[in-house]
């Protein structure tokens, strides 16, 4: 049994020491994974035996070290009363979704986009007014989970479900964001690795490095990608996203494009003043994120630490879609009962975030006089980066 469960896991986590700011680009060329959490003198990785030894042969101290999330996850699920505690497991996060949308059904609409490696469903919730009509709103989307072993994500997903149905027509502020914002939500983009406590989908890829790469793997194809990275690519072409974060735990901050392509090196995007002022959104509403260890509680991917393959440089270099990296919690799978508490932390940050999609400028393209809708290349002077229309209205 033991060797059953040990499967998905053979990397190991492990702490490396960090003597200098070069050390990051040394393991980055080393092809070490790292993970969110990391300081100026020790950073969390994954790594194989083998890697470990090439670690040691290249001058760094490395030690494994008990992983905190898959330790949580295997004292809850010793609990008989319920499998996951107080966090909502596979079964319970579809229940739910399914209560959601029977009980407002004029507002959502539940569909899956695709199955996990282990054939569950991977479930997005639209929620606005007229769910099964196109209408000319703009369209965010919000995706969790994608690490399964990142569970705060999941749950604020379900606390900001709940959130927007339970308030239409009672709070202003969900109402309008319901009646004028087309609203997707993913609590779960690997379900199987949330349900296995780790990181990992179940065949052990990190599905934050397994997207189309600018620098890396430019072909913009589903070819030989995992089933959830295909999943989220049809579907995200298959919409015409404006605006989107996705939700991560390890650390305290907003984290914005491009990802790549050195590590301590800032690599600004076209859009870096508009991803600047959208993370300082999120952080300044949240004191954690701002007293997290960052200036200003936000900072560029590729300055923190490069990656190839993530979703957030896809999404823009692909989609014309802003998307950023949220780290909500330092502790990746933090004990139930705090759940509440991260909620209030993250509540006032992820609804005007969302609200962000109604600033700037936005329109319809058009044929003059027969009003037809028309596919076009909108291009902003001194922003070197065209954004195409959808023109399914
Ligand atoms: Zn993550």
């Amino acid at each position: 049994l033991l060797f059953l469960i040990s499967i998905p896991f053979l990397k190991d986590t492990v702490e490396i020491q960090i003597n200098s700011k070069s050390d990051y680009i040394k393991l980055s060329k080393l092809g070490i994974e790292l993970d969110h959490y990391r300081t100026n003198t020790l950073v969390h990785a994954y790594a194989t035996d083998k890697e470990i030894n090439i670690l040691k042969n290249n001058g760094f101290v490395v030690n494994k070290i008990i992983n905190q999330a898959y330790q949580y996850y295997m004292q809850l699920k010793q609990n008989e009363r319920n499998p996951l505690g107080e966090y909502h497991n596979y079964n319970e996060l579809t229940d739910f979704l399914n209560s959601i949308a029977n009980t407002y059904p004029n507002i959502t609409s539940l569909e899956s986009i695709g199955q996990s490696v282990q054939g569950r469903e991977l479930w997005v919730i639209r929620i606005t007014d007229n769910p099964m009509i196109d209408e000319p709103e703009p369209q965010f989307k919000y995706i969790a989970n994608m690490h399964g072993d990142e569970t705060p994500g999941r749950e604020l997903s379900l606390y900001l479900i709940e959130w927007l149905c339970a308030n239409y027509n009672v709070d202003n502020r969900a109402t309008d964001l319901v009646n004028n914002t087309d609203i997707f939500i993913m609590p779960s983009m690997n379900p199987d690795g949330f349900e296995l406590g780790s990181r990992f989908n179940a065949n052990g890829v990190d599905l934050n490095r397994d997207f189309p790469d600018q620098y890396n793997d430019i072909n913009n194809t589903i070819t030989g990608r995992e089933p959830e990275t295909q999943a989220v690519m049809n579907w995200s072409n298959n919409h015409n996203f404006t605006l989107a974060a996705n939700m991560h735990s390890g650390a305290l901050v907003v984290n914005y494009p491009f990802d790549g392509p050195q590590s301590n090196l800032y690599s600004a995007c076209p859009d870096d003043d508009l991803f600047i002022n959208l993370s300082l959104i999120y952080a300044n509403a949240h004191s954690d994120i701002l007293s997290g260890g960052f200036q200003n509680g936000i900072t560029n991917g590729a300055e923190w630490y490069a990656l190839y393959g993530g979703m957030q440089d896809w999404n823009y270099i692909w989609t014309n879609n802003l998307e950023i990296t949220l780290e909500q919690s330092i502790t990746k799978w933090p004990n139930e009962n705090t759940l509440d508490d991260l909620w209030n932390d993250n509540k006032e940050s992820m609804i005007a975030y969302i609200e962000q999609i109604h600033k700037g400028v936005k329109g319809l393209v058009t044929n003059a006089t027969s009003r037809q809708a028309l596919s076009a290349m909108i291009t902003i002077s001194e922003i070197d980066k065209p954004i195409l229309n959808h023109s399914n209205f």
